[in-house]
């Protein structure tokens, strides 16, 4: 008998977690990877002495993560250590004014300090928050008849409103309304657009990072799945997609490298796989066209910098407001401006982990969401060192005095490094837009219509996006592509 084959391309955290679900299940994987290094956008860049990630700088939920260590039969605790980000956020304006979101406890308290007022509005809506996930409406519906069943509810809480006009409805404090908005920004939503589902209120100020950096818990999920018996051909990305019908029936990598396989996880770019690696089929013609006319998440522009100094008062993660809120936002993510006063979001994980950068050093990254380049198609080579240099401002001034001069290390990352390194459309940081408001209520295609062994796994495949979108999405493909789903 021959062996059920399956091959992944991409191993980004959406394309890991599959791969680990269908070898554990006994499925012959392997994952295909362009990059040297797995990990996909959570990747990672080591320069004299200080780590800097380049993707989430902490994780607000590893909950599914134990799960999936538990599903392959091991403890994730002796191969990733998670260390407390203590307070979650720190949220600060221009007029100098601060909040920390911390635990419930003291966030609660924060806000009985700041805006009494709001106290019991913050209380109703986390009330708000937890009957929407109770009643399930926190979850896409699988077609129109669930839908319709959930309308009652949907009615009742009022569901179909956008994040930041829930927020608004129960806090009247403007701070208190972004700081409570502005977490789905971290998966490219827009908290005035994005659905009153993604909810989370106050949910930033819980979080962990891992000991040593992000990369350690790719590192950890990559040797987990090897352990199972996976393969992981890194360096070698996927040119070739073969079909034949409506079948994929191989793949055929940069190197020459080709395989047979009897069903295959797209974790790439889904347009890429289906306009480059599928080109000549006009069924993937017609889902890149479909995919294409989705509104696509900004994309990001990130500074990563090394600095003499250490910098105990500066928290693990900060987000430095801007003088606009609202206006800003709609700037980026539907005039295609580039707005001077996007909230700007600054991680230090060395605070948290001082192995991050030498003794006496601290690693930093300081990034904003910028327009993608079917809105801004600018040419970022040109444009990056000034942008640098605003950011740079905005931290002396704010935060940093003399920054400029302390800064021993660092380079930037651009929407053009977002195509070059992940073959992303339109360099969007996140993919398609994660939950906006029309597009909330039905469960995203984790299998393409028309080629029946072809699923699509990550963020941009699962309408929450970001990685615990991206971890679901695996979930839910795996369940599909093992008859369970
Ligand atoms: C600065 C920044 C901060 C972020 N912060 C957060 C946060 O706080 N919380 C959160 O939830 N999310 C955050 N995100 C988003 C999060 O990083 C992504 O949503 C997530 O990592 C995407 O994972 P994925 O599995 O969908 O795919 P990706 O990470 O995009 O991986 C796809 C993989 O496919 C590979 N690939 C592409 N083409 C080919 C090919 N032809 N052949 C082989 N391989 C190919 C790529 O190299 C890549 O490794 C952040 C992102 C950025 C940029």
């Amino acid at each position: 008998m021959t062996e059920t084959k399956a091959v992944v391309i991409g191993a980004g955290i959406g394309g890991l977690a599959l791969a680990i679900r269908l070898q554990t299940a006994g499925i012959a994987t392997t994952i295909v990877e362009a990059r040297d290094q797995p990990g996909g956008r959570a990747a990672f860049r080591r320069l004299e002495g200080y780590t800097f990630d380049t993707g989430p700088a902490a994780i607000a939920d590893p909950a599914p993560l134990t799960a999936l260590w538990a599903l392959a039969g091991d403890d994730m605790a002796p191969a990733v250590t998670l260390l407390p980000v203590d307070p979650g956020y720190r949220c600060h304006w221009p007029d100098g004014a601060v909040l920390d979101l911390a635990d419930d406890e003291a966030l609660r308290a924060e806000i009985g300090r700041r805006a009494p007022g709001d106290a019991a509005g913050y209380r109703k809506l986390r009330d708000h928050a937890a009957a929407l996930r109770r009643e399930g409406l926190d979850q896409p519906f699988a077609d129109a008849a669930a839908l319709l069943r959930a309308a009652p509810w949907v009615v009742r809480h009022q569901a179909w409103r956008s994040v930041h006009s829930t927020v608004a409805r129960f806090v009247g404090d403007e701070k208190l309304r972004q700081a409570l908005s502005f977490g789905t920004l971290l998966a490219g939503g827009n908290p005035m657009t994005a659905n009153a589902a993604a909810l989370r209120p106050g949910s930033e100020g819980e979080a962990w990072c891992v000991a040593g950096g992000t990369n350690r818990l790719i590192a950890a999920l990559a040797a987990l799945f090897e352990r199972r018996g996976g393969t992981i051909r890194l360096g070698d990305a996927a040119v070739r997609i073969e079909t034949l019908g409506d079948r994929v029936t191989a793949v055929e990598t940069a190197s020459g490298w080709r395989t047979d396989c009897a069903m295959l996880g797209a974790n790439c770019d889904m347009i890429h796989a289906c306009r480059d690696l599928l080109a000549g089929s006009a069924a993937a013609a017609r889902t890149a066209a479909r995919l294409e006319r989705k509104r696509q998440a900004p994309s990001v522009f990130a500074l990563h910098f090394g600095i003499k100094g250490t910098w105990p008062g500066i928290p693990h993660r900060t987000i430095l407001f801007g003088e606009r809120y609202e206006e800003a936002l709609s700037d980026t993510f539907g005039h295609g401006l580039l707005a001077a006063d996007f909230p700007l979001f600054l991680d230090h994980p060395s605070v948290t982990d001082p192995s991050l950068a030498p003794p006496g050093c601290s690693t930093f990254r300081a990034f904003a969401l910028v327009p993608h380049l079917g809105k801004f198609p600018e040419d970022w080579r040109r444009i990056a060192p000034l942008i640098e240099q605003r950011v740079l401002d905005v931290l002396e001034r704010r935060l940093i005095p003399e920054v400029r001069e302390r800064i021993v290390t660092g380079f930037s990352y651009s929407p053009a490094d977002f195509v070059g390194d992940f073959n992303a459309y339109l360099g969007s940081a996140f993919g398609p837009e994660p939950l906006p408001a029309e597009g909330t209520w039905f469960a995203a295609r984790n299998r393409d219509a028309a080629i029946g062994n072809l699923y699509f796994v990550g963020a941009g495949a699962h309408p929450r996006g970001g990685w615990a979108g991206a971890l679901e999405s695996a979930h839910s493909a795996a369940d599909l592509m093992l008859g369970r789903g």
